[in-house]
């Protein structure tokens, strides 16, 4: 024990100088305790047989460093090809979405300042005119994500008060998201309405004509069944009768959309996913869906529908703690803004990749393969859009599909090169769909060395 050095001299010593310079000194002195504090218990428990030399000591100290200061979270390349990848945090943005974050992020702005009378602003005007006009709903709110916009939709709008939904769609979305727990959450009675495979209208007519229904039903809702699908023999009525029907009664029509496209996804070879714009068409007095999943933006909650019952929601309590952020705003409005100026599918990275040819993933694909020699070989696979939207659906896509000893121990070294690939009938497979343009020579020259 004698051999091990005080905190004291090691911080005095001169290796500490440029640490401390570079790591500050609190945290220097800290993880020097600490180096010390492990080191005498490993020596004591038997684990280490003699005290480490102060050159060990300093190797130790520099990775402890390095390792306090290196961020959770940091890019990876996702060469997956699922394109909405929520535990790779979904929807990449697209350059005129960061630059716009940056630049409220860099400057003061005006979140909350209207520069026309120098007096305070609202939050909420943001991004309101844009969202009215590529959808034709009446009014808008942004808060933190879908999950929130629903839990303020059912808080603010039918608090001890009955909510119908069909059985087929009382969905988990993961994450123990569940919509019946969400209902218990925010005060409003689950009522459950037809069969898992079948329900009709005639379903919701007996549930708000039935007078022994206590509370009485005050909102019918429908869920996008987002991540499964129910098939053979289905029926489910249409938004459009939903809404005739909950009218004729009184009551509000919601519809939690999830994915929530703008563009018809028909148009690229996938399922029709029900678009925002057919739900406002529709009728719907509310409803609320994802900026990170199919529309391609930031996390956040996009509620739109009807002028007082979006003025109703804002008024709530919790629209204050479920607020967005002044860099959501940015990204948001500069996303919307690529639909209203029809460039949305050269812009938005996520429709890029949905949209993109053939032809151009097979280029990468070969390109690849070349550079990687005769472990490599291109094949025919699938890409998939993810993000709990249009489940089972897929784009034809062409991988590059490596013959590897041990693919687990392969995988595992890519992702020390924050190279995201998945394992295909034990092979390493690449879908260039999911990289970069500017990533493509980065994944080329890795994977080979790795090689
Ligand atoms: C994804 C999803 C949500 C939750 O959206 P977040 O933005 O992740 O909170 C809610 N409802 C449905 C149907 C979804 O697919």
């Amino acid at each position: 024990m004698r051999q091990l050095p005080a905190v004291d001299a090691l911080l005095t010593d001169e290796r500490s100088s440029a640490l401390i310079s570079d790591y500050g000194p609190d945290l220097v002195k800290n993880e020097i305790r600490a180096l010390i504090a492990n080191t005498r218990s490993a020596v004591l428990d038997g684990k280490q047989t003699k005290v480490p030399s102060t050159d060990t000591l300093f190797v130790t100290l520099q990775s402890a460093l390095e390792a306090k200061v290196s961020p959770s979270l940091y890019p990876i390349i996702n060469a997956t090809g699922v394109i909405i990848h929520t535990n790779l945090g979904r929807a990449p943005l697209s350059d005129a979405a960061q630059a716009a974050m940056q630049a409220v992020a860099r400057d003061y702005n005006t979140l909350e300042f209207d520069m026309r009378t120098g007096k305070r602003g609202k939050r909420t005007r943001h991004a309101q005119t844009l969202l009215q006009e590529l959808t034709g709903a009446e009014a808008a709110l942004i808060v933190n994500n879908c999950a929130s916009g629903l839990i303020l939709i059912l808080s603010a709008l039918a608090k001890r008060k009955g909510v119908a939904i069909s059985r087929g769609q009382l969905v988990e979305i993961g994450g123990g998201f569940r919509v019946p727990d969400i209902m218990k959450q925010s005060g409003a009675k689950l009522v459950e309405v037809g069969t898992t495979n079948r329900t009709h209208l005639r379903d919701f007519e007996t549930v708000l004509a039935d007078e022994e229904q206590k509370p009485k039903v005050g909102m019918l809702l429908r869920a996008h069944s987002s991540n499964f699908r129910v098939i053979g023999f289905t029926t489910q009525p249409t938004l459009a009768e939903l809404v005739k029907l909950g009218h004729q009664h009184g009551v509000i029509v919601a519809d939690d959309l999830g994915s929530g496209s703008f563009l018809q996804t028909a148009d690229f070879g996938l399922a029709a996913e029900p678009t925002v714009q057919d739900s406002i068409a529709a009728g719907v007095d509310v409803l609320s869906f994802s900026g990170d999943k199919l529309l391609g933006g930031p996390q956040a909650g996009i509620i739109l529908g009807k002028k007082e019952v979006v003025a109703k929601l804002a008024k709530h309590p919790l629209t204050r703690a479920i607020r967005p952020d002044k860099i959501t705003l940015a990204a948001l409005t500069a996303t919307l803004l690529h639909y209203l100026k029809g460039e949305a599918t050269t812009e938005i990275p996520i429709w890029r990749m949905i949209s993109m040819p053939l032809a151009t993933i097979e280029a990468v694909a070969q390109r690849w393969r070349n550079a990687w020699g005769e472990r490599a070989s291109c094949i025919d696979g699938v890409s998939t859009v993810g993000g709990g939207s249009l489940p089972e659906e897929t784009l034809p896509t062409k991988l590059v599909a490596l013959t590897v000893a041990k693919p687990d121990h392969f995988m595992k070294r890519l992702r020390q090169e924050k190279i995201i690939a998945r394992i295909l009938d034990n092979q390493v497979v690449f879908d260039p769909r999911t990289v970069h343009a500017d990533q493509i020579a980065h994944v080329e020259e890795r994977v080979a060395t790795l090689l």
